[in-house]
């Protein structure tokens, strides 16, 4: 018998058995404390141990713990729905939400929405989904199609359907090497859609992409004019922009969502983790005014559906924790040019730049990147097969401190790093951590050297 029923990520690592959890911290059943600067995978955004979040849940599972949306919907679904559009802002008004278990089926299903809006408007022909290289979108087999990660990919590609990826602009490793000024190289990155575009043939359907790339490349946000254009491009060529705030969305980058740093508005929006900030399995696909009345005056039904749609529990969860949001501010507390959190995390991180292994330390709000370079005047990345970000997130764990740890790739074109998006509570805990972060940074790279 394996000493886990459950199945695990990895045979050959030992995990810690999780007890308990309140705000930032995790303890495991040998009574070890973990400061979570990885908010368990960008998820706890606004702390664990909220009374009132389970109250709801409970409070809810009692009345009504399920229906089916064949037949019903539920007050809590209609009510968290309304509140979700309206967090969204002005430009889903009108418009509508679809809730699943989590990202990657919020992810599936804004590529069937984006395909059934085209083929009701007329354009049948329109299949393809345009994305980028290194971006992550999932694991089920459509959101993997459009998830240019190879590394994720590689093993299911005989399953998988081919979309093309555009380059994403990287601006610590740019391939302009930015000395064109951003907006150039900015606008050059976005005219690879355009390319793209002229390459399907007719047959694009929309565009996705992550507005602050997350764990591939790690919180990498793209010059200002980046977005701008690509919404532009798509709209002048008919195709539906996604935006998969999967990771940024419900107020971690210090905007209610990423998209607003560029006053970008997608017809579609993904969002996933912090909406349920892990309290419920919980996703939401959030639709424009236009593609809902597409639909409504199409075929008048949506050709999609989970089981476990819109699960009444989950939106207890997800209302009490917007509630939470909204009456704590933690989304003016994430941001890091004022935040009361954000700004001390994101000042706290600068201040390894001091450590000679520190290349870059990026992002926005309390979403953050810090990545590792063998030598920095020439931005030489680590031999992928000495795993650096692992070492550190070991030498980490070794001190109680959890982060998301991202390998760099083995042509040296993404260097190692790790990604940091603690909860927007307890700030003085994440910046113990940070300190003791740079302890393990300066033990791996002693190691390396
Ligand atoms: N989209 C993005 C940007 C993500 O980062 C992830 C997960 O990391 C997903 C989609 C998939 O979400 P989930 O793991 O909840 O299915």
């Amino acid at each position: 018998m394996s000493s886990h029923a459950i199945l695990p990520r990895s045979f050959t690592k030992q995990y810690p058995v999780a007890a308990r959890a309140h705000g930032a911290r995790i303890w495991d059943t040998q009574g070890r404390e973990y400061i979570d600067l990885s908010g368990s995978a960008v998820v706890n955004f606004i702390g664990f141990g909220n009374d009132t979040v389970v109250q709801a849940m409970a409070e809810q599972a009692s009345r009504l713990p399920f229906v089916h949306s064949s037949q019903f919907t539920s007050e809590i679904a209609e009510h968290f729905a309304a509140e979700v559009l309206d967090f969204a802002g002005p430009a889903f008004e009108g418009g509508a939400v679809f809730f699943t278990c989590g990202g990657s089926e919020a992810v599936e299903t804004a590529l069937k929405l984006a395909r059934q809006f085209q083929v009701e408007t007329g354009h049948p022909d329109r299949c393809e989904i345009i994305s980028r290289q290194q971006a992550y979108h999932g694991s089920t087999l459509g959101a993997l199609a459009v998830s240019g990660n190879l590394s994720r990919r590689e093993i299911y590609l005989p399953m998988v359907r081919e979309f093309e990826h555009i380059r994403i602009p990287y601006c610590y490793r740019c391939e302009f090497s930015c000395e064109l000024g951003c907006d150039d190289c900015g606008r050059k990155y976005a005219d690879d859609l355009r390319h793209a575009i002229e390459h399907s043939a007719g047959r694009a359907a929309a565009f996705i992409g992550e507005p602050i790339s997350g764990a591939t490349l790690g919180a990498v946000a793209p010059p200002p004019i980046y977005w701008p254009a690509i919404a532009s491009i798509c709209k002048e060529h008919g195709l539906l922009l996604i935006a998969d705030e999967v990771m940024t969305g419900f107020g971690r980058t210090g905007r209610n969502f990423a998209m607003d740093h560029w006053n970008v508005a997608p017809d579609i929006l993904v969002a996933g983790k912090g909406i349920g900030s892990g309290y419920a399995p919980l996703g939401a696909v959030i639709v424009s005014a236009r593609v809902v009345d597409a639909l409504r005056k199409g075929s008048g039904m949506l050709i999609h559906g989970f089981t476990y749609n819109a699960h009444p529990v989950s939106m207890a969860a997800g209302s009490a924790v917007l509630a939470h949001i909204r009456e704590m501010e933690l989304v003016q507390a994430a941001d890091s040019e004022h935040g009361s959190i954000g700004q001390a995390f994101m000042q706290a991180l600068h201040l390894l730049e001091e450590i000679e292994a520190v290349g870059d330390v990026r992002g926005l709000g309390l979403l953050h990147a810090v990545e590792f370079v063998r030598d920095r005047a020439t931005r030489e990345a680590y031999p992928a097969a000495l795993k650096f970000s692992g070492k550190v997130a070991a030498a980490a764990l070794k001190r109680g401190v959890l982060t998301y740890p991202m390998q760099g790739s083995i042509d040296g074109t993404r260097g190692d790093h790790i990604l940091l998006a603690p909860p927007a509570v307890e700030l003085d805990r994440l910046l113990e951590a940070v300190h003791l972060l740079g302890d393990a940074i300066r033990e791996a790279s002693d190691q390396a050297a």
